[in-house]
């Protein structure tokens, strides 16, 4: 079989967990993860380095990011805030790691702290320890800009800044560059125009992937017109796990089930088979019954004569 066009990269364990109060027992996350990689997901987040009293619904991510690793072809993904995390990051092995760094100097100061400098410095930091270990054990290095297309605290960002700290991540040695809709403010028009600027001021290479919110229903509107400038990897969580704690009654990242879908019926392929996908949305109803899953696929069914790939 070719190699899928795109790459799906699940992160509800990450992102959809860490926005419910519930916390989902390590073994279920397992069994989620397990099937999830066994529908034909290639990549999923699975977790964050963070302090566990920050955040005590990710306080696994090191035991799922070993039990991960064990399932063939798949690439682990994780959230890292600080050169900390990203040390634990790889002591346990990850393939890949992503650190969010804000547009809004407001937000990064609110979320991590940080300015835009000692973010700046941190990520050269992660860098700089990445490079000293031997090739085949480093992980791939991602900055995602988040609220790149909006802040719920500054509002309107200025897409000048976003290109200029594109540039500075880089510089100072990460991989790749992503662009992430943290509040969902972003729209097609704005979409399309952002990516083909990252990717102008950054080569095309260093830009493939974008972290798209659905607070507005716009999620996948979003995600056409950032595959229409060439974007291949799409982060997504099933059911739309998390919601917006911004936004009660918003859901939360794009439904990876009808991201798939919308996909197939393209005539793109995922590797992804969505009547397996479709089931492993029971596991969460089991282990999380008092929360929102969202999603048109799950509710309507495949339609009659569709093909999946
Ligand atoms: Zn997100």
């Amino acid at each position: 079989m070719a190699e899928p066009n795109i790459l799906i990269s699940e992160v509800g364990p990450r992102d959809g967990l860490q926005n419910i109060n519930t916390i989902m027992p390590t073994a279920d996350k397992k069994r989620w993860i397990q099937a999830q990689a066994e529908a034909g997901v290639r990549e999923i987040e699975v977790g964050s380095f963070v302090p566990a009293k920050l955040m005590p619904q990710l306080a696994d991510t090191a035991e799922l990011v070993k039990f991960s690793k064990t399932i063939d072809g798949l690439s682990v993904a994780v959230l890292v805030p600080n050169l900390r995390g990203a040390k634990d990051a790889v002591a346990c092995g990850v393939d890949k790691m992503s650190i969010p760094l804000s547009v809004s100097e407001t937000h990064s100061q609110r979320n991590l702290n940080r300015t835009h400098d000692q973010m700046i410095k941190e990520i050269r930091s992660i860098a700089d320890m990445v490079r000293q270990l031997p090739v085949e054990g480093r992980p791939h290095f991602e900055v995602g800009l988040s609220t790149a297309f909006g802040c719920s605290i500054e509002g309107v960002i200025d897409e000048s800044k976003v290109l200029r700290l594109a540039e500075r991540a880089l510089e100072a040695g990460c991989d790749e560059i992503g662009l992430s809709d943290t509040t969902g403010y972003g729209n097609p028009t704005q979409v399309k125009r952002l990516v083909r600027s990252v990717k102008q001021a950054v080569g095309h290479n260093n830009l493939t992937g974008v972290h798209l919110h659905n607070t507005y229903g716009l999620g996948l509107a979003n995600t056409l017109a950032a595959l229409e400038e060439g974007i291949v990897t799409i982060d997504s969580s099933l059911g739309g796990l998390g919601g917006c704690p911004a936004a009660p009654g918003a859901s939360g990242n794009i439904v990876t089930e009808d991201l798939v879908f919308m996909l197939q019926a393209m005539g793109l392929t995922t590797g992804i088979d969505l009547s397996l996908l479709l089931r492993v949305r029971d596991i969460l109803t089991e282990a999380l019954p008092k929360e929102t899953l969202y999603g048109f696929l799950p509710n309507a069914g495949l339609p009659e004569g569709f093909v999946t790939v």
